[in-house]
């Protein structure tokens, strides 16, 4: 397909890659030479690098974000009649390692601003069967991390926390995924911290719980073909982390790239006269968070959500919709029961939300081209009202 120079793509991977071309060829040359596809130096490196990053003493690699809150649950043998407490809004992958064991998710709500759990809710949901919490650390914002792992320390119940979006980011100064028993991170290519294919890490500041989910993501095996547990097979490979480590050393560039564009959308809309009651919410960054802008996320009041973004759509801008339908309302957890009355929040955004392009890369011109679309999108509507 050839892409009109034009159009502004919601997200441009080559575009942040190919100032790294060398550096990759040269980090892949080497593992190819090298023929250690798995287990590879880089994998232990990325390790050590990742936990330095996070904050943690341990950093176990594993093959994607999905796989690491999977293998977080089975580490704490949770299962059948255990009670997982997840927002409904957030990516699938947050909800299916809980059904996959056969426990149940129990949801809570969300802030209006931050679209991140609502600690009030969470904590109104404990019961005497909660086994975890995990809170999602969205768009690349922590929730209040603070206070959730202070609730459920309470009730001895361990956080887990879900910061596949949230590479870097951190509350009060201290880093996402160092705050829980695991933080489990994904690679996936849209991540902040985003390879060439599939990867995922888990940090842990324990170290029997570090041990545990290395043993569940190599088939529970230990010594060799002596199966203590029956685990997954889940391995970062190589060529992954050897991507990885190049990206990583300039994860800090592109965050402050992210940052530079989601101020800039802030002050283009405010300019624009786009901000208000009936218009647009920017977003909001709560003031112990540093925020890794992994989206960029508006709230388009007025049900107008969907007419936008097709107007954009018409004028070449892409955006996107994270997340169109909450989980209590996905056709394989209707047999949960959950009606939805007690997540009015969560499906107010679901309806509002609009992503815009932030990428590292993304021109002043482009963002320029993407608030003269949503302009002219209220001009229009105006013209038609009159
Ligand atoms: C991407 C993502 C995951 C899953 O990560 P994968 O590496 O794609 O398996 C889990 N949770 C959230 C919130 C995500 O955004």
């Amino acid at each position: 397909m050839v892409q009109n120079p034009k159009n502004v793509p919601l997200l441009d991977i080559n575009r942040s890659n190919q100032i790294h071309r060398d550096e990759f060829i040269e980090a892949l040359t080497e593992v190819v030479d090298s023929g250690r596809f798995l287990f590879g130096p880089d994998v232990v490196a990325l390790e050590e690098e990742v936990a330095k990053y996070s904050e943690s003493d341990h950093a176990i690699g594993c093959a994607s974000g999905s796989d690491a809150l999977l293998l977080a649950l089975m580490a704490l043998g949770i299962g059948p009649g255990d009670e997982v407490i997840v927002p409904s809004f957030t990516f699938f992958a947050s909800v299916s390692c809980i059904t996959r064991l056969g426990a149940t998710p129990i949801f809570a709500d969300i802030r209006p601003d931050t679209f991140n759990i609502d600690v009030g809710h969470m904590e109104s949901l404990i019961t005497d069967r909660t086994r975890a919490v995990i809170p999602v650390h969205l768009f690349g914002q922590c929730a209040e991390i603070d206070r959730i792992c202070q609730i459920a320390a309470e009730h001895d119940i361990p956080v887990i926390e879900d910061a596949a979006q949230a590479i870097g980011a951190a509350y009060h100064s201290r880093p996402a995924g160092s705050w829980g028993l695991v933080g489990c991170f994904s690679f996936y290519p849209t991540k902040n911290l985003g390879g060439m294919g599939d990867g995922g890490m888990m940090t842990s500041g324990d170290e029997e719980m570090a041990d545990r989910l290395r043993l569940f993501a190599g088939h529970g095996m230990r010594p060799r073909y002596y199966h203590q547990v029956v685990g997954i097979n889940s391995r970062l490979d190589t060529f992954q982390a050897a991507v990885l480590r190049v990206k990583l050393r300039h994860l800090g560039d592109a965050v402050e790239k992210r940052s530079a564009i989601a101020e800039r959308y802030n002050g283009l809309l405010k300019d624009h006269q786009l901000v208000g009651e009936d218009q647009l919410t920017l977003p909001f960054v709560d003031p112990s968070a540093f925020h890794v802008w992994n989206q960029y996320s508006i709230r388009v009041a007025g049900g107008q959500r969907d007419a936008m973004r097709a107007h954009l759509a018409e004028q070449g801008v892409g955006s996107e919709i994270y997340y169109p339908v909450p989980m209590h309302q996905q056709e394989c957890f209707q047999y949960l029961g959950v009606d939805g009355s007690s997540l009015p929040q969560t499906e107010l955004a679901a309806a509002e939300i609009l992503n815009l392009p932030i990428f590292p890369g993304l021109t002043d011109s482009e963002q320029e081209r993407v608030v003269d679309s949503i302009s002219s999108f209220y001009h229009q509507s105006a013209r038609a009202a009159a």
